[in-house]
């Protein structure tokens, strides 16, 4: 059996070109004898693999010398509390709540402090992004916290906020490295990179060296410190080995395919492919504001459930997984990550067309 066209927002499709050469070291890394997975994470072997991929996200995404980049494990649930644990020193922070994902964060940091909700897009399903350019922002707010693409229900920030000074904190997990990045405009840029990057089990967290704190209270574990990972160059315990190395081996894959402003022009033109199909449709619809829309999660209806569910079954058969919308919303989704090839976006609509004309 052959690869499937997979649509899953995550874990999600991988280049296929990193597979092969994962699997071609998978017995004999770089003449090792031996496979990452059981290499020592205090070997020079692993050492240049660390460091490699740490050179290579810095490159693409011009990571200033005044940000650590950490690989941490716990997915980016764990930074819904390392955030306000390690950032909130006034205990306050301002949340922007636009999916259940920034609502989840927004939760958890109540445990820690006060955390405001100062704008949010529930209202009407979060099928949009709210007007940042002049919110409530508390004067003591250590930070504002934004979900930057809205993995379930397919919007994105086109504009950041006006945080009026403020720290801006942002989960990125389902749009790293879709596209070219102003770091020094962010705090803290993390996410789990399952969506965008690589496998499950790693989170990347790129923050700015003053908010990095030796002062936090007691009750804060060690290993939810950002202070412990980035003096241990993320070597504190053992990190996850393998999934580091294939996201060394995507982030050299995308140097190669051009860097990030490529992604973005490939990015842009596969969602493009799939938005006109949508609006010129009479059966499917996208679900959200067209000025927000995601180039990374395009979730669309049919109207009718029990069509939405012959349309699923029907391009499972033909080969395109994981088109199931996520289950609070329903419909379908498809999750066009850097690594999801034009073509199959563009057999995926060609399928859409004939499902549309056949029922
Ligand atoms: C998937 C996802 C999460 C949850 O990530 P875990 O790694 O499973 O904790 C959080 N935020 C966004 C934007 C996501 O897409």
């Amino acid at each position: 059996m052959g690869r499937v066209y997979n649509f899953s927002a995550g874990p999600a499709v991988l280049p296929e070109e990193v597979l092969r050469e994962a699997a071609a070291e998978m017995l004999d890394y770089n003449g090792s004898g031996m496979s990452v997975m059981e290499m020592s994470h205090r070997s020079k072997v692993y050492d240049d693999i660390i460091k490699t991929a740490e050179a290579d996200l810095r490159e693409l995404m011009g990571v200033p010398d005044n940000y650590e980049v950490l690989f941490l494990q716990g997915g980016a649930w764990t930074q819904f509390a390392a955030v306000p644990m390690n950032l909130m020193k006034n205990g306050v922070a301002d949340y922007i709540v636009t999916g259940q994902w920034a609502k989840k964060a927004w939760q958890e940091a109540q445990k820690y402090g006060k955390a405001n909700k100062i704008a949010s897009s529930e209202d009407e399903t979060f099928s949009y992004i709210p007007d940042c350019s002049d919110l409530p922002i508390d004067d003591d707010a250590d930070y504002v916290y934004i979900c930057e693409n809205n993995t379930i229900y397919g919007t994105k920030y086109w504009k950041l906020p006006n945080t009026k000074g403020k720290t801006l904190v942002a989960d990125v997990s389902s749009c790293f490295l879709s596209e070219p990045v102003d770091v020094t405009k962010y705090g803290v840029i993390y996410g789990g990179v399952q969506k965008n990057i690589g496998p499950a089990g790693v989170t990347i967290v790129i923050i700015r060296k003053d908010l990095i704190r030796d002062d936090l209270p007691d009750y804060v574990p060690t290993l939810l410190k950002y202070k412990t990972q980035a003096d241990a160059g993320s070597l504190f315990n053992t990190p996850p080995c393998y999934g580091i190395y294939i996201c060394g081996k995507v982030f050299k894959w995308l140097k190669k395919m051009g860097g990030l402003a490529e992604m973005k022009k490939r990015n842009e033109e596969k969602a493009a492919i799939l938005y006109d199909f949508l609006d010129s449709s009479n059966m499917f619809k996208g679900t959200v504001r067209k000025e927000d829309r995601s180039l990374m999660n395009v979730p669309f209806v049919t109207g009718n459930e029990e069509l939405d569910a012959k349309f699923v079954a029907e391009s499972k058969s033909a080969g395109f997984e994981n088109l199931k919308g996520h289950r609070t919303v329903g419909g379908m989704r498809a999750s066009i990550y850097n690594a999801m090839p034009r073509e199959g976006v563009e057999k995926l609509v060609q399928f859409m067309d004939e499902f549309e004309k056949n029922n």
